[in-house]
């Protein structure tokens, strides 16, 4: 019996249990994935949690606001990219060692490059040598992780946040090509290739907000991902198409790492169609 879950906080919409769910049954594996809700600060819940992965009760973990970094300090190992990002969002054992991994980023660089070649991107696809140019909204944990997994494909990067100092920590981290500046980026837009929003911005129940200022122009040549996949179009998105740009939401992305994890867990390699059939359902 396999049985995994999300530990969190808040869970209440999360479509994890759905796509898990849904990727045991295609597989044929007898399992659950549950919601385990813990409040931030409690040490003690992650840490029986964490146990009952070293015991064998539970097969593996995916990890959520607030305790994607504050995990770490009860793990025995990070994976190098995890480690760079200083976030983990999957844990799973490995010759008796619990493991932190991050599969936020290599499930958005696989997601975007769907999106790029689905749009004939082809000169953004290519290797470091091409110039290619993302600004990223928001500093927080999937900024590291959206900030990493581009500057690993040879983008240069400019962080804009409200926090100045934040925006700073991810340029002047592990990360190569990586610029950052305050929201007052103006100027600059001309140059982007591709916008990346990380923050909740636009968000359910918030869906009539966006980032973005209306008399701001976007930069005509490029791409636009919102990283957020409830609602299915945001208003960031729509503001973006109205403005001729092609956008995508973080559904793409929100799979791929789902199934990234689902593979280290069980060494099954499920259906991506299956995970979408499975979002298609629920009323998000
Ligand atoms: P986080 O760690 O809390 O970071 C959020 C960032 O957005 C912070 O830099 C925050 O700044 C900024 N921000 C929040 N409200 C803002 C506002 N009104 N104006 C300007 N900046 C604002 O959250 P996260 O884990 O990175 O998640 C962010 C979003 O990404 C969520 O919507 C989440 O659902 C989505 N996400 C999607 C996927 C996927 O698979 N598609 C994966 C991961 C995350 P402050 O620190 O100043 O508040």
């Amino acid at each position: 019996m396999i049985r995994l879950g999300l530990i969190g906080c808040p869970l209440e919409h999360s479509l994890s249990p759905a796509l898990h769910n849904a990727a045991l049954q295609a597989c044929g594996l007898q399992g659950v994935y549950s919601l385990f809700h813990v409040n931030q600060g409690d040490s003690r819940s992650l840490n029986a949690l964490l146990g009952q992965v070293r015991t064998g009760e539970l097969t593996g973990l995916n990890i959520t606001i607030p305790h994607k970094q504050n995990i770490i300090r009860f793990l025995d190992e990070l994976t190098p990219s995890a480690r760079a990002i200083g976030a983990v969002n999957t844990i799973y054992i490995k010759e008796g060692k619990l493991i932190g991994e991050n599969t936020d980023a290599p499930g958005f660089l696989t997601d975007l490059n769907n999106f790029l070649q689905k749009n004939q991107a082809t000169g953004l696809l290519k290797d470091e040598k091409t110039e290619k140019s993302a600004l990223i909204l928001g500093a927080g944990g999937s900024a590291r992780a959206v900030a990493y997994a581009l500057a690993n494909a040879g983008w240069t990067i400019t962080v804009a946040a409200r926090r100045i100092e934040q925006a700073k920590e991810i340029a002047t981290s592990h990360l190569r090509n990586t610029h950052y500046d305050a929201l007052h980026i103006g100027p600059l837009l001309p140059t982007f290739h591709l916008i990346v929003n990380t923050t909740p911005v636009g968000m359910f129940p918030d869906i009539h907000a966006s980032l973005w200022i209306d008399e701001l122009p976007f930069p005509q040549e490029a791409f636009l991902y919102d990283l957020i996949y409830n609602p299915p179009e945001t208003l960031l998105v729509k503001q973006a198409r109205a403005s001729g740009l092609r956008a995508s939401t973080g559904t793409g992305m929100l799979v791929e790492q789902a199934a990234l994890a689902f593979h280290l867990w069980t060494g099954q390699n499920v259906p991506r169609g299956v995970m979408f059939d499975a979002i298609n359902k629920t009323d998000h």
